[in-house]
């Protein structure tokens, strides 16, 4: 009786096209829902809340001198032992202090972006910036030196994030580049 009973109920649905009707309906709802989907980065980029631990950056302060006194904090905090600093005397302003460092690199393929290093330093010289584009094909540029850490990353720390911006892609000699435009954003969760 119930068997009978239920092939006529899956009779009336094939014949009313329900399950048809009902997968349509999911359909047509993320067809006029709001896209969450970025183009990234052909037109957009994600730009991280100040939190994000990226590439490091070494900073300079007001007048233009390096806050990095070379004190070694930053690598003996290091669990991977991925920064090497090289300290030298030099009093030419270069520096806060007389003591500068001659050589700071730190290897990304060793680093876990854990923040120690960061945390160690008493100057604030060194932060983890927003910068996660590292891809590269050649593992030289892995090894980054205090020369290319000290240029701004294009996201200053004043911004807060959290937001995705417009973007532009060119591809250059040197690989992909991706530049973006911070006064143009909107607000995104992820
Ligand atoms: S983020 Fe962590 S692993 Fe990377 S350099 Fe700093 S302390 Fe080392
Ligand atoms: S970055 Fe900071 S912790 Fe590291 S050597 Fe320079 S001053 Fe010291």
């Amino acid at each position: 009786m119930s068997r009978k009973g239920f092939d006529l109920f899956d009779l009336i649905k094939k014949v009313l096209f329900t399950d048809f009707v009902k997968g349509l309906t999911v359909t047509l709802g993320y067809n006029i829902s709001k896209s969450i989907t970025m183009r990234y980065p052909d037109e957009e980029k994600w730009i991280p809340y100040r939190r994000f631990r990226g590439l490091h950056t070494l900073n300079r302060d007001e007048n233009g001198r390096e806050l990095c006194v070379a004190c070694e904090l930053c690598s003996k905090a290091c669990p991977t032992g991925c920064i090497t600093v090289i300290p030298e005397e030099n009093d030419s302003g270069r520096g806060i202090a007389d003591r500068v460092a001659k050589v700071w690199t730190v290897n990304l393929v060793r680093c876990l972006f854990c923040g120690y290093c960061e945390d160690a330093c008493p100057t604030r010289a060194l932060r983890l910036g927003r910068e996660y584009e590292l891809a590269c094909a050649d593992y030289s540029c892995t090894l980054m030196s205090r020369d290319q850490l000290l240029v701004p990353q294009p996201v200053p720390e004043s911004i807060p994030g959290g937001y995705v911006v417009k973007s532009k892609l060119e591809r250059t000699p040197q690989g992909i580049k991706v530049t973006v435009d911070l006064s143009k954003f909107k607000k995104r969760s992820i």
